[in-house]
């Protein structure tokens, strides 16, 4: 049995973890080791295209108090306004940090980081779009995940590439360590840490049009829940406005903030009339439902169900400057040329609000009343720290995962420096190596291969619980996931082999989405209200006075039972959402 020992072990190597890492290495006498699914610069982080907001004024003058207020208006004042505060303040000294550590960020002519508007970001207090987002191109979550990668390899950090995690190790209500397997082996591995970090990303793949990478199958926040840990606010899942229509491929708001317009098929730019003083800049969750009502009400391209992006009128330097990237993906995918032709775009699911509940240090709670977990930290899209709320701004991912990443790191410091290994009791990796070995044999037996109920759920959690929900269609979600769940037994891989036996990987995945598609449509039913991405049309309205809380999701049983706990609002009381 192979058993690997450091101080700090962190899950996952996208932004958040690799910031994490980053700020651990920072101390000598603390050992810090990185496990990934997946190659670290392969992580969807590298894939983020239109930029990360911080308020630095190159452009215009900006302050990071009209960058809280925007983000938590665009949350529709669900989120937690002291980690707002965080967010909004250390965003300035990230980008700077980012900066010296050699990021290219694209740049004005008189050579400070260039800033563009993005959905949802405003000039004192919502007056009109302010230029907050700092880009590299459209490439900038690449550029930071490169960035960020070859200053973990310069500072030592030891990577576990290919590594699958499978199970937390818990003792005495503390988190000591992870069960992992090795892709290339299927051989298991355990890790024995101080202190553990869930770095793991969204659960995107839970839907079938989305813009998420494949490897988005929400493993960090599942883990946590099947080890009674609660899953906060799950119910919030954002769909993108502009996903390439039917692949879900997304075209970054980039498009928008350079000038991009959305048309209906009567030519019509319909976001005037919804959201006037923002127009195709309103939130996400906005301009989503908007398109949705566009098509239900007859005006979606050709009758079918999606609505134009026109990027003609921009001309051809700005499409080659500055969004170079998501032009030639509507090039190699559709065959159109933006130049010429208007972009056929759908929403597509794109970012979990909810996740593993954390404090502003990034250690993870385990109830209404924030009591900590020892050992256990989440940061990053897998954890709920509460900054986006009920909806997410665009740029505020990456200041997210990186400023509470950075925070993690340095809270792990801490812990393990005044804390020991704590023995592990019994065999961690029994429970894995059963259910590893269960798949492997029952390829004969099972009747349904893993693939075809993936799709199934996909299909299913697209059409009952996506942009717009109401109550009947919901439980029927609920239902027809306890049978999913059922099913899910009865599966089988082709696949017996032990070396790269991504079947047998893909299958536990699936088992992940499913608890997870629970736990939001749970969540969804109990919601009774509208709040940013949550729209029930069974109650069109935001109800402060019942719903101004957080849901805490937990695992029973096979069941979902759920908690509330309060918003905490310190500067910003909830107001209607106009823009
Ligand atoms: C197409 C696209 C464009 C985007 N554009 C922007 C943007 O312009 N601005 C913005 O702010 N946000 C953007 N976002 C959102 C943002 O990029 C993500 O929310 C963010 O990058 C997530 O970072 P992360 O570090 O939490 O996770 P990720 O970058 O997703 O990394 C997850 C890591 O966890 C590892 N992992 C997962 N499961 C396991 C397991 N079981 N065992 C071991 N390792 C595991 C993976 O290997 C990976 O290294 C975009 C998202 C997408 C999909």
């Amino acid at each position: 049995m192979s058993t690997h020992r450091y101080d700090i072990i962190i899950v996952g190597a996208g932004g958040a973890g690799l910031f994490a890492a980053l700020a651990a290495s920072q101390d000598p006498n603390v050992s810090v080791a990185v496990v990934s699914k997946l190659y670290p610069t392969r992580s969807h982080t590298g894939a983020a295209q239109g930029g990360i907001g911080a308020a630095l004024g190159n452009l215009e003058e900006d302050s990071w108090e009209w960058h809280m207020f925007d983000t938590v208006k665009g949350a529709d004042y669900l989120a937690d306004q002291d980690a707002v505060e965080i967010l909004c303040r250390e965003a300035v000294d990230i980008v700077y940090e980012l900066e010296h550590m050699g990021l290219p960020f694209s740049r004005t002519e008189d050579g400070k980081i260039a800033q563009r508007p993005f959905g949802g970001h405003t000039k004192n207090f919502g007056e009109g779009p302010v230029k907050r987002s700092c880009y590299a191109a459209d490439r900038t979550g690449h550029m930071i995940l490169q960035t960020l990668y070859q200053q973990c390899i310069k500072n030592n950090v030891v990577f576990y590439d290919e590594y699958h995690v499978l199970d937390l190790i818990i003792e005495k209500e503390q988190c000591v360590g992870v069960v992992a397997a090795e892709i290339e082996t299927s051989e298991l591995a355990t890790f024995h840490a101080k202190a553990v970090l869930l770095a793991t990303g969204g659960n995107g793949r839970m839907f079938s049009i989305t813009s998420n990478a494949h490897a988005l199958t929400g493993d960090g926040m599942s883990m946590a829940l099947r080890n009674g840990i609660p899953l906060q606010d799950m119910e919030f899942f954002q769909f993108h406005p502009t996903g390439i229509y039917k692949m879900g491929i997304l075209l970054s708001e980039a498009a928008r903030g350079e000038g991009g317009i959305l048309r209906n098929n009567l030519g019509e730019r319909f976001m005037e009339r919804y959201t006037p003083t923002l127009k195709d800049l309103a939130p996400r969750d906005m301009v989503s439902r908007f398109i949705h009502k566009e098509v239900t009400e007859g005006r979606g391209i050709d009758g079918k169900d999606y609505v134009h992006l026109e990027l003609m009128h921009l001309g051809k330097k700005v499409i080659d400057e500055k969004l170079p990237d998501i032009t030639e993906f509507v090039r190699v995918y559709m065959g159109i040329d933006p130049l010429k032709d208007p972009i056929p775009v759908q929403p597509t699911a794109h970012y979990a609000m909810g996740g593993v509940p954390t404090n502003v240090n990034s250690e993870v709670v385990v109830d209404e009343h924030n009591k900590v977990m020892p050992g256990l930290y989440a940061a990053g899209e897998t954890a709920c720290v509460s900054v986006h709320g009920a909806n997410r701004l665009g740029t505020n991912s990456l200041v997210d995962i990186l400023v509470f990443g950075r925070r993690a790191g340095r809270s792990m410091i801490e812990y393990a420096k005044n804390h020991s290994h704590v023995p592990i009791s019994s065999d961690p990796q029994e429970k894995i190596k059963e259910e590893m070995n269960l798949w492997r044999k029952g390829s004969s037996k099972g009747s349904l291969k893993v693939g075809a109920l993936r799709e199934e759920l996909q299909k299913k959690m697209m059409r009952k619980a996506s942009v717009f929900r109401v109550e009947n269609q919901l439980q029927e979600m609920e239902a027809e996931i306890e049978v999913l769940k059922e099913k899910y037994k009865d599966c089988y891989i082709d696949d017996t082999s032990k070396n790269f036996n991504t079947d047998l990987f893909e299958a536990m995945e699936l088992g992940n989405l499913l608890d997870l598609s629970q736990a939001l449509v749970t969540a969804a039913i109990a919601r009774k209200e509208s709040r940013g991405a949550h729209s029930r049309e069974d109650y069109p309205d935001r109800d402060d006075k019942n719903w101004l809380k957080h849901s805490l999701a937990y695992q029973k049983n096979g069941k979902i039972e759920l908690k509330t706990k309060p918003v905490i609002i310190t500067k910003f009381q909830p107001k209607e959402r106009k823009y």
